[in-house]
């Protein structure tokens, strides 16, 4: 059986991985020139290790990360608002880790046969009768070609072209009102970043997580027009020195351990609910952001993809080689728990860029009354995968 994997992004490798595990030809198209990711770091959740572990990948991950629950919220003056029992956290849901995206692209990408990597191969359209059409680019030769298969995996990301070919109708993703600036330190800061922390204002907030290197990931998100842009990265970056100029340490040291080079904005989407992420005609499954683009409020989009990768393949075999069967099953249990992330990503984003004084008052002082216990509570569905 073969499977063509349209995108080779986490979830896309992630996908091509199970599948390959479990017998399948693989075939990965990737518009880009290399399999890798831009210069950020990427939280990886108990949920997403398990799945890791399921792929014989968790012990390797783990090996080269940081792994600590996160610290906890602050405020823009350094004081707690919330402090996790990372301990407890740790005990009840297992480890987290923190590493570059990159590094975890070229794991992946590791465990997939070199000749089934197309990089440089843009789709253009997926046909009902599971037709692959792409065009190759410079740096795989330039041509048009179809690839059929058995399977096709749409993961594409946010834009996804699977998407619009099989799902037509379904709304386009729409703005959250934010938008995130993200940069690992061109150096060790100056001051230590103790552990994983973010530190809310009004309308904005500043994360940051120490890499295993020393340099140390750091994410902006504040409320602002789509599509606005102070300039180059220098400008960002000029901008977000400023910007967090007073706020408490090692903030402002993180900033000045920065090269304008290493900073990306982009403005945050997420991906209205589709009614299916499956397609019987087109013989397709949508994995990911492609199916369900998240805001990055609880950093589980990768996470999430790196789950459907594995529930696909496993949904897949369980139908034993009845395609339509397996892409049922992989709707009926992925569907409804990647959309409960998106909303209560959407829900902690709506409350964390709040602006007004009196409501970012009141929030903070609601943050500094809740236990330990209660935010851990809050968390098992998603990372626990409890009540799915
Ligand atoms: C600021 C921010 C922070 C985040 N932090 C975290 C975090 O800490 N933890 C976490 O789990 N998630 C996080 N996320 C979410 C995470 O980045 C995404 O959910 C994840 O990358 C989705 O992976 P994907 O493979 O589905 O899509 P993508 O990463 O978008 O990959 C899609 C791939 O498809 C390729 N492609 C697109 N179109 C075509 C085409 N037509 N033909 C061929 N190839 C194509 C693209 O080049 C790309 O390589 C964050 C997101 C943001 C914005």
């Amino acid at each position: 059986m073969k499977a063509v994997v349209v995108g080779g992004g986490i979830g896309g490798l992630a996908a091509a991985v199970a599948l390959h595990a479990r017998g399948w030809d693989v075939e990965v198209r990737e518009r880009a020139r290399e399999f890798t990711d831009i210069g950020a770091g990427l939280a990886v959740q108990p949920n997403a290790l398990r799945a890791l572990d399921a792929l014989g990948l968790g012990t390797t991950v783990r090996a080269r990360a940081t792994t600590d629950p996160p610290l906890g919220i602050r405020h823009a003056g350094g004081g707690w608002l919330l402090r996790n029992d990372t301990d407890g956290l740790r005990r009840r849901f297992g480890q987290w880790v923190m590493l570059p995206r990159a590094e975890l692209v070229a794991l992946l990408r590791a465990q997939v046969p070199e000749s089934a990597l197309r990089a440089g191969s843009t789709v253009t359209g997926v046909l009902p009768d599971g037709t692959v059409r792409y065009r190759d680019g410079p740096g795989a030769g330039v041509g048009k070609g179809t690839g059929v298969g058995d399977l096709v995996v749409g993961a594409d990301g946010i834009r996804s072209v699977t998407r619009r070919a099989v799902l037509p109708e379904a709304p386009p993703p729409r703005y959250a009102g934010y938008s995130t600036w993200r940069f690992i330190t061109t150096a060790r800061p100056g001051v230590a970043a103790e552990g994983s922390v973010e530190t809310w204002g009004r309308g904005e907030r500043f994360g940051y997580a120490p890499l295993p290197d020393g340099r140390v990931y750091c994410y902006v998100m504040a409320n602002a027009p789509q599509g606005e842009s102070k300039g180059s990265p220098e400008d960002e970056l000029a901008h977000l020195r400023r910007r967090f100029a007073r706020w408490h340490e090692p903030i402002p040291s993180l900033l000045a351990a920065t090269e304008g080079s290493a900073v990306l904005r982009h403005d945050t989407y997420e991906l209205p609910d589709l009614p299916t992420f499956v397609s019987h005609r087109h013989r397709t499954a949508l994995l990911g952001d492609a199916a369900h683009a998240m805001t990055p409020n609880l950093g589980q989009g990768a996470c999430q993809a790196i789950e459907d990768a594995v529930e696909l393949a496993a949904a897949l075999d369980g139908a034993g080689g009845d395609t339509a069967a397996g892409l049922d099953a992989y709707d009926r249990v992925r569907r409804p728990r990647t959309q409960m992330v998106v909303r209560r990503s959407r829900r902690l984003g709506g409350v964390a860029h709040w602006s007004s004084p009196v409501l970012t008052a009141l929030r903070n002082t609601g943050l500094r009354m809740t236990p330990g216990s209660s935010f851990a509570r809050s968390l098992a569905p998603v990372i626990g995968g409890e009540g799915r």
